[in-house]
C-alpha cells in the first residue's frame, strides 16, 4: 500500500477524494466561495470590463529553478489578464493528477499555487480534480481559468501599433526556458539559472495608463521572437530589433550558443514586451528601471514600414530576416 502517493481512488467521488480534497485544495486555496462545494458559484459584481482567460499547464519536470508548477500556472493566468490591462480576480483550477504522484508533492505545488494567488490578490472560486492512470499524465497537468477586470478607459490594441513605435522589454529573455532545461539534465548541463517565473502586475501597474502605450504582450512560449511576429502579423508592418540591446543574462547566451537554440523564441515566465510612441517608451522605461522587476528593461526595437516582417540588426551592422517558429524546440516548457 502507497499511502504517500496518488492512487486511482483518489479520482473515483469517494472518500479518498473527498480527503484529498479537504487536506490539500481546501487547506490551501479555501475561502467562502470555494468552500461551498456547490456546482457553481456566484461571482460578486465586478467593478469594470470583465476579462476571462485560460491556460493549461504541463511543465516537465515540475519542480526547476525559480519555479514549480503551481506558481508557474498561477504565474501565467496572471501575466495574461495583466497584459490585457486586467487586474486579477478570481481563478478555476483544474488539478489532472497522475497515479503514483507523490501526495507531499502536490502538496507543494497547490500551496505553492495558492501563494502566488494570494499574493496578487487572487481568489479562487472553484474547482476540480482528476485522476490519470499511471503513464497517462506528466504527474500533474494543471488548467486554470482566470477572471479580471479592466477599466474601460483602457486602450491597450495591437492594431494601434505603427510605424515610429518603439519596442521595450522588461528583462533578459530566455531564462525561463534554459532554466527548465536544465532541470532535465539531459543534456549534461547545469548552472544556477532561475526561471524569471513571476507575476507582472507591478511592471504593468506601473505603466498601463499611458495613452500613448499601445500594446503589451507577455512572450512566454515562443519567446520574444513569436511576440514580434503577432505584432507585425497583426499590424501589417515590420518590427525590428537590435541585437545589442536585448537584454540577455550570459547563461542563456552560452547555452544557446552550446546547444544551437535562438533565445529570442525561448520561453520567459515574468517579462513583457511593450510597444509605445516614443516619448512614452522613454517613460516607461523610466518607471520599470525604478523596479525590482523592470531594472535591465530595455529599448530593444521599433516599428517600420515595409512588410509584415521581423528584421534582426546584428551587432555587426547586418539586417536578417527571422522566420516564424515553426515547431516549438522546446516542448513542455510551461
Ligand atoms: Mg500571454
Amino acid at each position: 500500500m502507497e499511502d504517500t502517493r496518488i492512487r486511482l481512488a483518489h479520482g473515483n467521488g469517494g472518500r479518498y477524494m473527498r480527503e484529498l480534497i479537504i487536506d490539500i485544495f481546501d487547506r490551501h486555496l479555501g475561502n467562502p466561495l470555494l468552500d461551498t462545494h456547490a456546482d457553481a458559484v456566484a461571482l460578486p459584481p465586478l467593478d469594470g470590463e470583465v476579462m476571462v482567460t485560460t491556460d493549461g499547464f504541463t511543465v516537465d519536470p515540475l519542480d526547476f529553478p525559480g519555479g514549480d508548477i503551481g506558481a508557474l500556472a498561477a504565474h501565467g493566468v496572471i501575466n495574461d489578464l495583466a497584459v490585457a490591462g486586467a487586474e486579477p480576480r478570481h481563478f478555476t483550477l483544474s488539478a489532472l493528477i497522475e497515479e503514483g504522484l507523490e501526495i507531499d508533492r502536490l502538496d507543494r505545488y497547490i500551496a505553492s499555487f495558492a501563494r502566488a494567488a494570494r499574493q496578487n490578490h487572487v481568489s479562487v472560486v472553484a474547482g476540480d480534480t482528476k485522476v490519470l492512470r499511471r503513464g497517462e499524465g506528466g504527474g500533474l497537468y494543471l488548467a486554470v481559468t482566470g477572471i479580471g477586470v479592466r477599466r474601460a478607459a483602457t486602450r491597450l490594441a495591437i492594431d494601434r501599433v505603427t510605424p515610429g513605435d518603439v519596442v521595450i522589454v522588461s528583462g533578459p529573455v530566455g531564462d525561463h526556458g534554459v532554466a527548465v532545461m536544465l532541470a532535465r539534465e539531459q543534456f549534461g548541463l547545469s548552472g544556477t539559472l532561475r526561471s524569471d517565473s513571476a507575476s507582472v502586475l507591478p511592471l504593468v501597474r506601473a505603466v498601463r495608463d499611458f495613452p500613448d502605450l499601445k500594446f503589451m504582450r507577455d512572450p512566454t512560449r515562443g519567446g520574444l521572437a513569436t511576440v514580434a511576429h503577432e505584432i507585425a502579423r497583426a499590424s501589417g508592418h515590420s518590427v525590428s530589433l537590435q541585437q545589442q540591446s536585448v537584454p540577455l543574462r550570459p547563461e542563456v547566451a552560452s547555452v544557446c550558443e552550446m546547444l544551437g537554440y535562438d533565445p529570442y523564441f525561448l520561453a520567459c515566465e515574468g517579462r513583457v514586451v511593450a510597444v509605445a510612441d516614443p516619448f512614452a517608451a522613454s517613460e516607461i522605461l523610466v518607471r520599470w528601471r525604478a523596479l525590482p522587476e523592470g531594472r535591465d528593461a530595455a529599448i530593444i526595437g521599433r516599428i517600420e514600414t515595409g512588410g509584415a516582417r521581423v528584421i534582426l540588426e546584428t551587432r555587426l551592422g547586418g539586417r536578417r530576416v527571422i522566420e516564424e517558429l515553426e515547431d516549438d524546440p522546446l516542448p513542455r516548457i510551461c
